[in-house]
């Protein structure tokens, strides 16, 4: 699986739309300090379903959206879209390119699709599970990321190894049952409140 391609619009400094193409050998984006560099690493945590705002350096959920500049007024919706060649399967889809959207409004609105299909996020953030990219993963890097990771608690720490050893798909899983069970638990004690009084 590889990066194939990276569209933005409206995304922080982002008011035109780009298309970065990723073809193979390129391992690096340079460009003037605040030229928007950091910008599209955000982007691609963003699009693989991010959900702290500290992480993309933001404070509110339309701080991702161009907030315009001396020539240009604000944007009202902020989208990344980002293409993976598929051709190895490694995202369990039967689809060789898979393109994943994410699109916020001012409103607060947001839309997730996988292939122009709507999703819900979780469905984009289990797509990445153990795959080494996603919300959890270590592929995308940012600054002061490593000093972060090595002073975190170590349970925290775990979750960086936990990805990596690929268990993270079933963790999730398993604390989404629990927390079913737990619910399915106090519906039973409701019910036989309920019988009691029936008696
Ligand atoms: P450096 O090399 O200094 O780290 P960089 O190339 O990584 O810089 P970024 O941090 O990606 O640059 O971009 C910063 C620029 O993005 C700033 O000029 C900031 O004003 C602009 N920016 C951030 N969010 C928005 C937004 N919502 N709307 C418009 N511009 C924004």
């Amino acid at each position: 699986m590889h990066l194939k391609r990276l569209e933005i619009h409206g995304f922080k400094s982002f008011a035109d739309r780009i298309n970065l193409v990723f073809k193979p050998g390129i391992t690096a984006i340079v460009g003037p300090n605040g030229s928007g560099k950091s910008n599209i690493a955000d982007s691609l945590r963003w699009v693989m379903g991010e959900t702290n705002l500290r992480n993309i350096r933001g404070t509110k959920t339309d701080d991702v959206i161009f907030s315009g500049s001396e020539e240009r007024k604000p944007l009202g919706m902020a989208e990344v879209t980002l293409v993976l060649d598929n051709t190895d399967q490694t995202l369990p889809l039967d689809y060789t390119e898979v393109a994943v959207t994410r699109r916020v409004y001012r409103s607060g609105e947001s839309e997730f699709l996988i292939n122009r299909v709507p999703v819900r996020l979780r469905d984009i953030q289990e797509l990445f599970f153990d795959t080494g990219l996603g919300k959890e993963a270590y592929s995308v890097i940012s600054q002061g990321k490593i000093d972060a990771i090595l002073s975190v608690r170590p349970e925290d720490r775990r979750s960086v190894f936990e990805e990596a050893a690929g268990i993270m798909r079933y963790k999730v899983k398993k604390n989404l049952t629990l927390k079913k069970l737990g619910e399915t638990e106090n519906n039973i004690l409701r019910i036989e409140d309920l019988l009691q009084e029936l008696r």
